[in-house]
């Protein structure tokens, strides 16, 4: 089974505690991206398992926070039933870890001791070989189904670039056996600047929300409790300025609630804009009242997407899976094929 249109490839990860930082920022953008150009791609959406233990973790959750991500997903409205999404677990195509084999043997160490994402996790500790040539496996993911866009952050675009070199290099060597994805800055062009988007941390709001962070009081997780995450809102940063508008510069505590506020009603299914909705409460001075609103809207929100999620159809997410898994391992065990018989494996 070939796919008969490019393919757009991105990894789902695997996590359990995600913020609506991550919602909003990438998996809403993904799941709209995948709607929208699904009548001219084959959209790959595959849960990179195998990468998630490139750093110790906790392996009796593994399996179920790999399934999680795929709930995920689709309480977010991934549409199960696309015949040109397909949704599928990595280490569920042995072909992955097969090429990366391969490519690992034509694969330079000081290349890979190059990359900066290893230089940075790495250097903590006794870092793991998965993790130094993890790059390769990423490299792998890609080339086994000829994808032509992944949407790469900044994190990964020196990654995205091993993947254009190996390729680049095996074929010169063995002819063409890749398509080779296009470069970073075509990339950015085709899915648009979609690094835009930055939820803030609600009692920080000059940094980001991450989950890394210690005290997990100004992060909105969507598995918080809708009462919890109401009073995060109402202790929410702000500053003395006692007027609400958007301003990000001296404002970013009342910013950023300006834009949750947006987004959580965006995703009720309101055609609302950062701009009306900053026009809407221009000026308010009682930021208790205006927090009350952001507070209740996020609270009622995550009430929604906990609904949604509990209710997902888990047979719908087996099915596809097992579905997806199927057609991908053909596509994926072609181009492994190929490339065992330009190494000299087969005949
Ligand atoms: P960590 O602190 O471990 O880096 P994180 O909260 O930054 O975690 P990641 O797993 O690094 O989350 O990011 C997952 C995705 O969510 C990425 O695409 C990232 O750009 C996006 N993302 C992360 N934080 C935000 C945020 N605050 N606003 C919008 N998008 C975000
Ligand atoms: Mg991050």
């Amino acid at each position: 089974m070939k796919p008969s249109k490019p393919v757009i490839l991105t990894g789902v990860r695997a996590n359990n505690n995600i913020h609506i930082g991550n919602y909003f920022g990438a998996i809403l953008p993904i799941i709209n991206m995948a709607k929208r150009r699904s009548d001219e791609y084959d959209i790959n959406l595959f849960i990179p398992d195998l990468h998630s233990f490139t750093t110790p973790i906790d392996h009796s959750k593994l399996y179920d926070s790999i399934l999680n991500n795929a709930r995920v997903y689709t309480a977010a409205g991934l549409p199960l039933d696309n015949p040109s999404i397909h949704l599928y677990r990595q280490s569920r195509i042995p072909a992955h870890s097969e090429l990366a084999w391969i490519l690992d043997c034509f694969t330079g160490f000081g290349e890979m001791s190059r990359m900066t994402q290893f230089k940075d996790k790495g250097s903590k500790g006794d870092a793991s070989v998965g993790l130094f040539n993890y790059p390769v496996l990423m490299a792998a993911d890609i080339l086994l189904y000829g994808a032509t866009y992944v949407p790469v952050g900044d994190d990964q675009t020196q990654h995205l670039e091993f993947t254009r070199d190996i390729a680049e290099r095996m074929n010169r060597k063995f002819g063409d056996l890749f398509i080779v994805p296009k470069p970073v800055i075509q990339q950015h062009q085709f899915f648009g600047k979609d690094q835009g988007l930055r939820i803030k941390d609600l009692v920080n709001p000059a940094k980001k929300m991450s989950k890394s962070d210690e005290s997990g009081k100004g992060i909105i997780f969507l598995s918080d409790d809708p009462k919890s995450a109401h009073k995060k809102i109402m202790s929410a940063t702000t500053d003395s300025i006692g007027k609400v508008q958007y301003d990000k510069e001296n404002q970013p505590g009342i910013s950023n609630l300006l834009e949750i506020l947006t987004l959580v009603r965006q995703d009720a299914g309101r055609e609302v804009t950062l701009e009306q909705t900053a026009n809407e409460y221009f000026g308010m001075d009682r930021y208790g009242d205006f927090k009350r609103i952001v507070a209740d809207e996020v609270a009622e929100f995550l009430e929604n997407f906990q609904n949604r999620l509990a209710a997902v159809d888990e047979q719908a997410i087996e099915e596809k899976l097992a579905s997806s898994e199927k057609d991908m391992n053909a596509v994926a065990n072609e181009t492994l094929y190929r490339v065992q018989k330009a190494v000299g494996l087969r005949k």
